[in-house]
């Protein structure tokens, strides 16, 4: 089986100005020793507006941590008011960018056909994109979330070369357990999870499915986040809350 090193990102969301994240950036660095990168990847997902800031700390201290932004353009420049474009974050160090979060689904409209064009941007400016995908109670209580989850993840990165698809990420997050403290049973994201990889064998190939990195998101912290990357085919997580305080992050990382 191939060797999939765990990934920790730690999806900010709208909090955090540019000075506060210099701050904890700083204090995730001090609580995240060196050592610990060899056997993790530990990423920070900041607003777009404290990119830089954080990369002037990463590359000035020269830490091993690395960073990213929370959703970007389909387009690469032009009359886009308001987008970001991947040549952009590149051009500042990014290494990955999250896409089609649900926050984006359900707030701003983004379907898989836009989750789609937006995770080839990334690829078009090398940056790693952590596609998300998860199902909302309803689906959950139906008993559809397998189904639900596969179509999702078929329209989210559909006509993609199996090369392709082994530079993305995905992140499984159920959306009743993003923010809510209800984190899903391990037993029921390995269900999801597994059923992720059995698709990518199916739209790429079985040595892609088995290179390609699974999170879990969706209330994950210190205590859960060993359990939960214990399953076969979870390899890290996607944190929210509990990636703003910096030693319950530097300590899941740690544990992951
Ligand atoms: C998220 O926003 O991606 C997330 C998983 O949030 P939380 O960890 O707060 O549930």
């Amino acid at each position: 089986m191939a060797q999939r090193k765990p990934l920790i990102a730690g999806n900010w969301k709208m909090n955090l100005n540019h000075l506060e994240a210099i701050a904890l950036v700083q204090k995730i660095a001090f609580a995240l020793p060196a050592k610990y990168f060899d056997k993790v990847d530990v990423t920070v997902i900041p607003p777009f507006t404290d990119i830089r800031s954080v990369q002037t700390v990463v590359d000035g201290d020269k830490l091993l941590l690395t960073y990213g932004a929370q959703d970007l353009s389909q387009h690469d420049s032009g009359a886009y008011t308001g987008e970001i474009s991947g040549a952009f974050l590149a051009k500042l160090g990014c290494t990955f960018v999250i896409v089609g979060h649900s926050e984006r689904r359900t707030m701003h409209g983004e379907t898989d056909e836009i989750v789609l064009a937006k995770t080839k941007a990334a690829l078009r400016h090398e940056l790693t994109p952590i596609v998300c995908i998860g199902e909302g109670l309803e689906v959950r209580e139906a008993g559809e979330h397998v189904a639900y989850n596969v179509a999702q993840l078929k329209g989210s990165l559909a006509g993609l070369s199996a090369a392709e698809i082994a530079k993305t990420v995905i992140a499984y997050e159920p959306v009743w357990a993003i923010g809510t403290g209800r984190v899903a049973s391990s037993a029921d994201a390995q269900e999801v999870c597994k059923a992720i990889r059995e698709t990518l064998a199916e739209i790429a190939d079985a040595e892609t499915a088995a290179s390609v990195r699974i999170l879990y998101g969706g209330s994950v912290n210190s205590k859960n986040v060993g359990e939960l990357v214990a399953q076969p085919d979870i390899d890290g997580a996607l944190v929210g809350g509990a990636s703003l305080k910096s030693d319950e992050f530097a300590t899941l990382s740690a544990i992951a």
